[in-house]
């Protein structure tokens, strides 16, 4: 089996970070990728856990770098995919998982083809604003509205995906994400050595069926 990259966007809010922190407690086989960014720790964040929080010249010079595999400005913060974090996890084995908005995963997509793009969605526009403000991430009421305003753009976006999600129930949008880890893990095109094993069987059967004719 050969590991693949997992895209989850959302409009923030709807429930993604939830979403992936239990599959990456359910699944053995999925990683997370770290991302950097240059919004300051929210209380009980923790730098190199939830991002790499990096200083915007030090952000800048990784981009100059090229160590990017995506990055982009979001809610005026510069959030940013490493090449080597997402490598690192892939050559564990594990798949790995990213929490990147749209214009970032449409890049990421362009530089991993391989990547399963889901878009969670929340049920309703109510539960949206009910989770930004219950949520007590210190967002005041031009935050919430820039989000709001995301939520809106990002939405526009979503036939970039090859699948949508809706966080109606936890466990329900949990089970629904990782079926589709599960299925995309039988697809044809990502099985290691397909066309060796194939042209093995028949053989073999080339071989059966000699002795019944
Ligand atoms: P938050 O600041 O609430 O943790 O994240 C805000 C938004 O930034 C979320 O929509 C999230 O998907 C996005 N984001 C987080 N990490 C990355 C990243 O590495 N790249 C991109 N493009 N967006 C990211």
């Amino acid at each position: 089996m050969i590991a693949f990259p997992i895209v989850l966007s959302a409009p923030s809010g709807a429930g993604k970070t939830t979403i992936y922190k239990r599959l990456m407690a359910e699944r053995a086989d999925v990683g997370y990728s770290v991302s950097c960014t240059t919004r300051p720790p929210r209380p009980g964040e923790v730098d190199g856990v939830d991002y790499h929080f990096l200083s915007l010249d030090e952000f800048d010079r990784r981009r100059v770098a090229g160590e990017f595999a995506e990055n982009a400005q979001v809610h005026d913060r510069a959030y940013g995919t490493l090449r080597s974090e997402v490598q690192k996890v892939l050559a564990t084995g594990q798949h790995v998982m990213m929490d990147i908005d749209v214009q970032g995963a449409a890049q990421f997509f362009r530089a991993f083809p391989q990547s399963v793009l889901i878009f969670i969605i929340p049920p309703s526009v109510d539960v949206l604003v009910a989770r930004l403000t219950r949520r007590g991430s210190g967002e005041d009421r031009d935050e919430l509205l820039t989000r709001l305003r995301s939520a809106q753009k990002e939405l526009h976006e979503i036939g970039r995906y090859h699948y949508v999600v809706e966080n109606d129930d936890l466990d329900h949008a949990v089970a629904r994400v990782s079926a589709i880890i599960d299925a995309e893990m039988t697809r044809r095109e990502r099985a290691p050595k397909l066309d060796e094993q194939v042209a093995g069987l028949i053989a073999r059967l080339e071989q059966e069926i000699t002795n019944y004719v």
